[in-house]
């Protein structure tokens, strides 16, 4: 019986094509070409004006925080159920993190509870469009907006995702994205920064190059930036990839559809959730189980793993990892964020990679219903 991997790209004659022409041709004087056409094709599909190809989507909310000048005093808010990546740069720009909790439903960043956590001091908030799903992103900006707070999309799991009419990421002033191996459209390693400000967009790129100027050509340094670039190999491949952006949204709505089919009403479990004027993207297909069950999200990963099937669990809320014990926004962070700490317990990802078959979805569910069934069982 194959083992069924959780995630996974789907690479085509194009990709391989595309890449094999970026590391035969693409060194010196082509070295950016790759990178420039991928960035143009970014930023038209998203509907933005400026699109930056970095080597993370970690070091895009870096040079986010860094371009906006965040720093020691300042507070940015980020949901408190999200991988760590979203949080983190905040530390490397040496500003307070607070966590806030998420909604219900979407996982996503709780309108209500940004509000809350809103200081003199709130800086930016880091909205996570968590699994594809993406938050009142409305609401978030309308709070942020009146408070001048600035508003950093974390789409790296949405591409393709839309809120109202607009594509995911690009409904902050900044939008961030991460072509991860795992994630729907991949480079490898590597990610996106996306804006329609100007100014933004230049200090982006001075601090990606060792505040090289763009088009320098004399290594004159205006100061000391980072050194964050896509190299042209990934840029092709991302490239390839977003020409075939249309086909690898419909396979992960495909693959959400046939989970759906066997798994949507069965008692005691959530799948991810599409508010209306959303569109979700389902970039990890998920079952959040009622406590009542009391089958935690460990119990259901080893079960299926039994069955050769690979899963991985929802985070554990990041107030509550080890990385933010000693500082002082995880206090009480348990009570003040009840739908993370849930949500982050009794969650699980179930394999959602591109190249699944409808036969190995099936073998998916049989093995949850399985376990939910031995769960009900007394
Ligand atoms: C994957 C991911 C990131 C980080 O992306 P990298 O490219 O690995 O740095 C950030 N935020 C979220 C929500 C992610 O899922």
């Amino acid at each position: 019986m194959d083992r069924i991997p959780v995630a996974g790209p789907w690479i085509t004659r194009k990709e391989i094509d595309y890449v094999t022409d970026a590391v035969t041709r693409c060194w010196y004087g082509n070295a950016n070409e790759y990178q420039r056409r991928f960035e143009a094709a970014f930023a038209e599909h998203l509907g933005v004006r400026h699109a930056v190809s970095l080597p993370s989507c970690t070091s895009a909310i870096h040079l986010a925080l860094a371009a906006l000048g965040v720093g020691p005093g300042d507070e940015v808010i980020v949901p408190d159920l999200t991988w760590i990546a979203s949080a983190a740069p905040i530390t490397y720009v040496g500003a307070t993190t607070v966590f806030a909790d998420v909604d219900e439903q979407t996982w996503c960043l709780d309108a209500r509870s940004l509000e809350r956590c809103i200081t003199p001091r709130t800086r930016a908030v880091i909205p996570v469009d968590l699994y594809g799903g993406v938050p009142d992103l409305g609401a978030i900006r309308e709070i942020a907006r009146a408070r001048g707070i600035v508003v950093i999309e974390d789409a790296a799991q949405a591409i393709g995702s839309e809120y109202a009419g607009s594509r995911a990421g690009s409904l902050g002033e900044i939008g961030v994205f991460s072509f991860h191996g795992s994630k729907t459209l991949t480079t490898g390693e590597g990610g996106m920064l996306v804006t329609d400000d100007e100014s933004l967009h230049e200090n982006v790129l001075v601090l990606r190059d060792h505040g090289r100027m763009p088009g320098d050509t004399m290594f004159r340094n205006t100061r000391v930036g980072y050194k964050y670039k896509m190299s042209a190999m990934q840029a092709a491949l991302g490239l390839a990839q977003l020409e075939r952006i249309d086909e690898l949204i419909e396979r992960k709505r495909l693959i959400f559809g046939w989970y759906r089919e066997e798994l949507h009403g069965l008692p005691g479990i959530a799948l991810n959730h599409e508010p209306p004027r959303t569109k979700n993207s389902y970039w990890m297909v998920t079952v959040v189980l009622d406590p009542g069950l009391g089958l935690p999200k460990e119990r259901l990963i080893q079960e299926l793993r039994r069955e050769g099937i690979d899963t991985r669990p929802v985070f554990d809320p990041l107030s509550s990892q080890q990385a933010y014990r000693e500082t002082a926004s995880v206090r009480d962070a348990a009570r003040r964020n009840p739908a993370s700490y849930r949500i982050g317990a009794w969650g699980v990802n179930l394999p959602s990679a591109l190249t699944l078959t409808r036969e190995q979805v099936t073998r998916c569910c049989h093995a949850v219903k399985s376990a939910l069934g031995a769960a009900r069982r007394p």
